[in-house]
């Protein structure tokens, strides 16, 4: 099963498609352009359901097999937002609405898995259902979860779940992918300092919420050296330090901190999450003071299933022949997390080439990964409901 000729047939077709969406990037939520020509385009591939509105600007299409006599049902997803970006990548399909790009090669996902769900409903070739998931807001605010919220997996009763992202400085069509944790989960926290503001001539009489944050800073520091097996990976960052006070001369009454904390693993994250409010409310009353905590969940740890895993890397390897199956894990955040959380399944990254990074003004996805990306989607449904 190399890449699957009835859909290397469809590429200039698809090409149009991911250039027309290029040309029209829309942001989080806001991508109802696009949402309504998938929708569009799903039903004339003659898809047997076609969904629009799951979370939010989701789309689903259903595609069943020639027979689905297994109960089988396999979700696979890309997603469709942009970035506020300027492009400059000077191509003639460029971005017609300044500040706004298609930098992360969303549009190739959404053309990608446009290709599989054409040719599955063409083909068939499946003793099972098909779910195909097209998802906003993947670029922050989280459209992933939304469509898991909304009853994404329950309503179509999908069993495992399959996800991918192009990668520059992977040769184009080239595969990587790793079971366990893939990317990193994002966290934010804030902590807010009150003591007693004062002359700081008479540090006697105040409180002094600047001295406390300072302790809290360090102390924080124990979480990465003492508290965290060494083996495992954990960022606990203070980036911003902010006091009511501009004088050289007044203690101030509030010192607020902000930072960020990037884990790769659950039960680091709980305990990373555990640790700062207690090292911020401990220490702060120590000293006198008092703390208050907000720790925010961002993007969880995207994590892969060993046995989805090496299923997505056979296929893979049957598509293109060139699988990386231990790609090192990347500290950024994803979304399809939410939807690994709900259902087993796996991500995988595809080859982009030799181009600018994603999330860079010049970069652009590129359209020759098509027929491999497409040829992996439709293969997973396949080989996972042979027919
Ligand atoms: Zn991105
Ligand atoms: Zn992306």
């Amino acid at each position: 099963m190399p890449v699957k000729n009835r859909i290397a047939d469809m590429l200039p077709d698809l090409a149009a498609i991911r250039q027309d969406f290029h040309a029209h990037p829309e942001l989080r939520f806001d991508v109802h352009r696009t949402a309504a020509r998938v929708a569009d385009l799903l039903r004339s591939f003659g898809c047997d359901e076609v969904a629009t509105g799951i979370g939010r600007t989701g789309v689903v299409g259903v595609i069943h097999g020639q027979r689905t006599g297994s109960g089988r049902v396999i979700g696979l997803r890309a997603d469709m937002d942009a970035l506020p970006i300027f492009e400059q990548t000077g191509v003639d399909y460029a971005s017609t609405v300044p500040g706004k790009m298609h930098a992360c090669g969303h549009d190739g996902h959404t053309a990608m898995l446009l290709g599989a769900a054409r040719y599955l409903a063409e083909t068939r070739n499946f003793d099972g259902t098909a779910i195909v998931i097209f998802q906003p807001a993947e670029e922050g605010g989280g459209g992933g979860r939304e469509m898991v919220e909304a009853g994404l997996m329950d309503r179509w009763g999908i069993q495992e779940v399959y996800g991918m992202h192009n990668m520059p400085g992977i040769p184009v069509g080239h595969f990587a992918i790793r079971a366990g944790a893939i990317m990193a989960a994002a966290d934010q926290f804030e902590i807010t300092v009150t003591g007693k503001g004062g002359h700081a001539a008479k540090p006697h009489d105040c409180i002094d919420t600047t001295l406390v944050a300072a302790h809290i800073i360090v102390a924080l520091q124990t979480i990465a050296s003492r508290g965290v097996d060494p083996l495992k990976q954990v960022v606990v960052s203070v980036c911003t330090v902010a006091t009511d006070s501009t004088a050289h001369n007044v203690i101030p009454q509030v010192v607020r901190l902000k930072g960020t904390v990037r884990t790769m693993d659950v039960a680091v994250q709980d305990y990373v999450e555990r640790r700062v409010a207690e090292i911020a409310s401990g220490t702060a009353v120590a000293l006198g003071a008092s703390a208050v905590v907000s720790y925010m969940r961002g993007y969880p740890v995207t994590v892969n299933a060993a046995d989805n895993t090496a299923h997505a890397a056979q296929v893979a390897q049957a598509v293109s022949g060139q699988v990386n199956p231990d790609t090192p894990p990347l500290m950024g955040a994803e979304d399809f997390s939410f939807m690994l959380m709900a259902r087993p399944g796996a991500y995988i990254f595809v080859g982009n080439g030799d181009t600018a990074d994603v999330h860079n003004p010049a970069y652009n996805f590129d359209d020759a990964v098509i027929p491999f990306g497409a040829s992996w989607y439709a293969g997973m449904a396949e080989s996972r409901m042979p027919g």
